[in-house]
């Protein structure tokens, strides 16, 4: 049972966190394991206990939902031809974006973090990670030098036994990728059947895994509904966040340290709000200055991706053969009754990592597939007989910003993220464009597909897939790096997450991100927080664990 209440029990707490994300619900998780310590974790959306979050083939009806995705639109940048900017969906619910997302459980690549040692954070190698992505999960099937077996996160496979992914695998293995068997172990590259975290046929976010899961914690109190509208400051102390639920305001002291973990989009805000950003920006806000710290909301980054959609040739191949209205309705008993059959899929049963540059060994492409065209746009669920592929490129060097132009707490902030900004995204984006399209022209697919149905196969030079890739760019939803970690003049926190200037406050959560990884973030801002809770409670860190064997 948690401890939800509509008011803080208390007038201070010593550790109060905003936003139960991937992070924040971590970091309350772990924090409040210390009997000795109040924390009061503070969630602006509502409870997550809805069954469409708790099935995990229920994943587009939150996602349509107002009452749990925040709905973002990014500004439009030099690329965009619709009016508005990439749809940046965000969890606003308990458990944050871990309880609308994909569920896809993908670690990174050993590389992304000895990248972060190298640019001078020390304690970030995939060495000192890897003893905290352990710990934050349980997968049975991997090798326990890489894989945790006990943690709070539970992790299965995916079958992928519908024909269509095994085509899948067919194909990418006739376009030279082998199968491999466990791409958060020893190595990322090739084609793989997905991991996710759903135990027991229910999603395990981060609220599951850290809240539900765990012992009564009277220590832990969770108010919900509750917005956090600014922070109070005596000095470089955090000493009060003020709160606002269903139009009553009230604050609450902060006796020991804040805790930022509202995500790379508001995490940034709710710092500019307080007057800690780049000083021009805050002043075009009206926003006087407390600490002129240039790097927050830059940076920005995340994986642009493209949909590549693919009908059916007998449409009995597909999924969507199983989802009309009734068979939705036979898939939804038949997970309440037994929490089997179709329900316990995130739909996203197989995937690819593969390099597309000479010589390059750590994965610039991801891959991630459904056996149906499904369109979960905000104006509703539309399903297909089909297939889709979600093509992203990994690592891109171009960055976008985050600004906010009002001090009303309630105003969205604004970003944009730039994709393709730079020439390397240019070129990696047309090799990813044409990987794709010769593993879907594989003889492995046997005519069970039509050609792509936006005229990516029809495309013949390099500025036309450019042209195309400028139409077509999404979001693949992983913001991050917006108060990035470092030492340098542009950084906003120290290695453990601590706002450079302050001695309380930290931000936890994927804005600390500083280069974006190889897939996608939720097991890695879950890694993240597992590490920086150690921090706060003032732990030894666990031992780095050095495997000699190559991870690529
Ligand atoms: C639709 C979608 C699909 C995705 N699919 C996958 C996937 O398959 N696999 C994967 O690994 N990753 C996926 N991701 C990405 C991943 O879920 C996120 O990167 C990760 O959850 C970010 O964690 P976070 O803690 O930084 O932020 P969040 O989990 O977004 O948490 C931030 C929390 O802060 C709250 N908050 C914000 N402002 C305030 C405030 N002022 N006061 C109080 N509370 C506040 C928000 O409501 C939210 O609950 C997906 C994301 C989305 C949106």
């Amino acid at each position: 049972m948690l401890n939800i209440l509509k008011r803080p029990s208390r007038t201070a707490y010593d550790y109060i966190i905003i936003g139960s994300g991937s992070a924040g619900s971590t970091v309350a998780g772990r924090l409040s394991e210390d009997k000795s310590k109040n924390i009061l974790l503070i969630e602006a959306g509502a409870s997550d206990r809805n069954i469409f979050i708790q099935m995990p083939a229920g994943l587009g009806i939150p996602l349509m939902k107002d009452r749990y995705n925040w709905k973002f639109f990014a500004e439009k940048d030099h690329i965009t031809e619709s009016t508005e900017g990439p749809y940046t969906p965000r969890g606003k619910v308990l458990g944050g974006s871990s309880s609308i997302n994909g569920m896809n459980w993908v670690r990174g690549n050993k590389a992304d973090y000895d990248s972060w040692r190298d640019c001078g954070l020390s304690s970030w190698s995939y060495a000192h990670c890897l003893p905290y992505f352990k710990r934050s999960e349980n997968y049975q099937q991997g090798d326990s030098a890489y894989r945790g077996k006990s943690g709070p996160t539970k992790i299965i496979k995916a079958e992928a036994r519908n024909p269509l992914f095994q085509a899948f695998i067919q194909a990418a293995n006739d376009y030279g990728l082998t199968l491999n068997q466990d791409h958060n172990g020893a190595t990322q590259i090739g084609v793989h059947k997905t991991q996710r975290n759903v135990a027991d046929g229910i999603r395990h976010s981060a609220s599951q895994a850290y809240l539900y899961d765990q012992p009564n914690k009277p220590n832990l109190e969770i108010l919900m509904e509750t917005r956090c509208t600014a922070i109070e400051f005596s000095g470089a102390d955090a000493v009060k966040v003020h709160l606002t639920r269903r139009g009553e305001n009230f604050s609450v002291e902060v006796a020991g340290e804040l805790v930022l973990a509202a995500g790379a989009i508001q995490s940034p805000q709710l710092l500019m709000l307080a007057g800690i950003g780049d000083k021009n920006m805050l002043a075009d806000a009206g926003i006087s200055v407390r600490q002129h710290l240039p790097g927050v909301g830059a940076n920005l980054q995340d994986h642009p991706a493209w949909c590549f959609e693919y009908s059916a040739t007998n449409p009995n191949d597909s999924l969507a053969s199983e989802l009309s209205y009734l068979g939705r309705l036979k898939i939804g008993m038949e997970w309440l009754l037994s929490k089997r059959g179709l329900g316990i899929s995130n739909h996203f049963e197989v995937g690819a990592f593969l390099c597309l540059t000479e010589n390059q060994t750590i994965p610039e492409v991801q891959m991630e597939c459904i056996a149906m065209r499904g369109d979960f746009a905000p104006e509703g669920i539309q399903i297909e007989p089909g297939y889709q592929c979600f093509t992203s490129i990994q690592r891109p060097s171009s960055r976008g910003k985050l600004w906010i132009h009002s001090a009303d707490p309630t105003e969205s902030p604004k970003f944009k993220f730039n994709y393709l900004d730079t020439d390397e995204d240019k070129k990696l984006a047309i090799a990813a464009i044409k990987a794709t399209r010769d593993i879907f022209q594989q003889p492995a697919w046997n005519g069970r597909l039509t050609s792509e149905l936006s005229g990516c196969d029809t495309l013949n030079s390099d500025a036309e897939i450019l042209q195309w890739a400028y139409a077509h760019v999404e979001s693949n939803y992983h913001p991050c790096g917006t108060c990035r970690m470092g030492s340098d003049d542009q950084a906003v926190t120290d290695e453990t997450g601590k706002v450079h200037g302050f001695n309380n406050l930290r931000v936890v959560d994927a804005a600390i991100i500083p280069s974006i990884p190889t897939g996608n973030l939720n097991a890695i801002t879950i890694m993240i927080a597992e590490k920086i809770a150690d921090s706060i409670l003032g732990l030894a860190p666990l031992e780095p664990e050095y495997i000699l064997r190559n991870q690529n």
